[in-house]
Parts: structure tokens; sequence; C-alpha cells
């Protein structure tokens, strides 16, 4: 039996024993090579989940959507290891109870299809530690390799060009399942924090400041720069981050649903001379 015949029929059950309210997983898309995310409720329904590998939208920000998750029901997920590493953070984060949510998870390698054994989050932690481990690359590593060997000025340069091709239409913050806030600080205008129009100085600030509120955060599922109309690669930031983050604090987010964030913790015996 196929993973996705397996996982169908695991749905199945279930959903028809009433043990999950939802399934969220993938259906077929506008074409062979587009998946869209599905909301299964019913039992009859689970023939139309498809599991193949161009299933690569991170689907865990559906969790947080507004009331799914307060009646204190279970609801399953399908996810990658992105995706799980989100579940822990959402719920550090106080987002989610990680005992609602049952993984249907799942790997790519190539264009084969891995299931991953689990079914709540803490099962998983050996694939996310080897994850941490094996230094993860970032995507476009030819791109990244360039640019890190650019002067400062010459990567200036290459970022201020990127972001003028930003129209500020907020899609990847809206595809990113960590940014969950139901009022965004760029949508506030009293005060203005962020200008909202496109151009050069509020486009930097607008990308500079949700890389850094990404900082220590962001699991590298490349939602953003997939939703991004412009193709701003937007991952190649957060991913230099998370390299920044990891060699200064030994922090790689998302590898347990306790673990502390890095920018809401301290130590008191930090070298820091900041802190008292
Ligand atoms: S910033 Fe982008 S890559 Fe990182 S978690 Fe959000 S959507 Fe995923
Ligand atoms: S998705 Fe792209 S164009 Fe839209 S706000 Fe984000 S960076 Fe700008």
């Amino acid at each position: 039996m196929s993973i996705e015949e397996q996982y169908r029929t695991r749905a199945k059950e279930l959903l028809s024993g009433g043990a999950v309210k939802m399934v969220i997983g993938y259906g077929k898309g506008s074409n062979a090579k587009r998946r869209r995310p599905i909301f299964i409720s019913s039992a009859d329904e689970v023939d139309r989940l498809v599991l193949d590998d161009a299933c690569i939208t991170n689907l865990s920000g559906y969790l947080v959507s507004e009331g799914l998750l307060s009646d204190e029901k279970r609801v399953a997920v399908f996810l990658r290891p992105e995706g799980i590493r989100a579940i822990n953070i959402l719920a550090a984060e106080s987002q989610l109870d990680a005992e609602q949510i049952v993984i249907f998870g799942f790997d790519v390698a190539g264009n084969e299809i891995k299931a991953l054994k689990g079914i709540n989050v803490e099962e998983f932690s050996d694939v996310i530690d080897s994850i941490k481990e094996g230094a993860p690359e970032a995507a476009e590593e030819e791109l990244f390799e360039k640019i890190e060997k650019m002067s400062p000025q010459e990567r200036f340069s290459f970022w201020q060009e990127e972001f003028a091709k930003c129209i500020k239409c907020y899609a990847c913050r809206q595809a990113c399942p960590m940014c969950y806030c139901r009022r965004c600080i760029v949508d506030s205008n009293q005060p203005q924090w962020v200008n909202t129009s496109s151009h050069t100085l509020g486009n930097f600030e607008w990308n500079i400041v949700r890389a850094f509120h990404l900082s220590g955060r962001c699991v590298e599922c490349g939602n953003c720069d997939r939703a991004c109309p412009v193709n701003i690669p937007l991952r190649l930031i957060n991913h230099r981050m998370a390299e920044e983050v990891l060699g200064a604090f030994d922090h790689f987010a998302g590898t347990s649903k306790t673990q502390e964030p890095v920018l809401a913790s301290f130590k008191k015996d930090d070298s820091e001379t900041f802190i008292l």
C-alpha cells in the first residue's frame, strides 16, 4: 500500500471514530505540479487527499486559525519536518496545545515520499535532531554562497535591488506559520511604525523588521518566498539569521515544544554587559 493510501486509511479511521474533527492535508491543485490545502471533516472525503512530491507547503499555520482549536478537539495535519518544527515553536509560544495535534509526518527525497513514524510532536525529535546535526543547506545554495562572498556594500546593493521590487502585498507574512499575530505592527497607523508605501526606505524597514522578528523562529519552509509575487529570495535572509542564532546561542528553532524562544529568554551568566 502506498503512503498516500496508508494515510487516507488512517484519516478515515480517525474521522469516523471521532478521534479528530478535521484533517488538514493536500488536494489536487490547478495543475499536476500544484497542490492546495484541503480541510476534511468527513470520512467520506478522504479520497480527496493527495500525497506526492508536489506537497511542499507548510500547513502548520492553518492550526492557529482563530477558533479552530478552542473546542479542545483534536485536528490532524500533514507535515514535513519543517512543519513539525513549526508545531514545536507554536506550542512553545503558547499558540496551540500540541496535545490537540495529530501529525501525519512525511518527507520527500528526490521524488520519493517517506513516511515519518509518530503521531505526537515529541515522537519526531530524532528527525529534528538529525536535521540540526546535518547543518541544513540554504535553498538556492549557489546564490546564498554568492551573497556570502560579497562585500557589505555589494550585499547592501543586492538587497536594495531585491527589496525595490517589493509591492507590500504582505503575502510573505500571510503564508508564514510564525506570523500569527491577529494585528501586525505594519497594519497599525497610530503610530505608524513602518512606512506602508512601496519605496526603498519602507521596503527595507518591512523586510528587515520581519527578518529580525523571525530570528530563531524561522523553520525555512519556504512558504514566504513561494508566496512572494515578485520572487524576492526571502528565505535566504532567514537562513542567514538562523545560522547566526545557531552559532551565537546554539539555538535551532523548533527542537521541542518547551524550547525557550531565543529572543524572549536570557541567561544570568550571559557575557553581554547589558544583561544585569
Ligand atoms: S519566514 Fe518563510 S521560511 Fe521562515 S517559517 Fe516563515 S514562511 Fe517559512
Ligand atoms: S510577498 Fe514579496 S512583495 Fe509581498 S510584501 Fe512580502 S516581500 Fe514584498
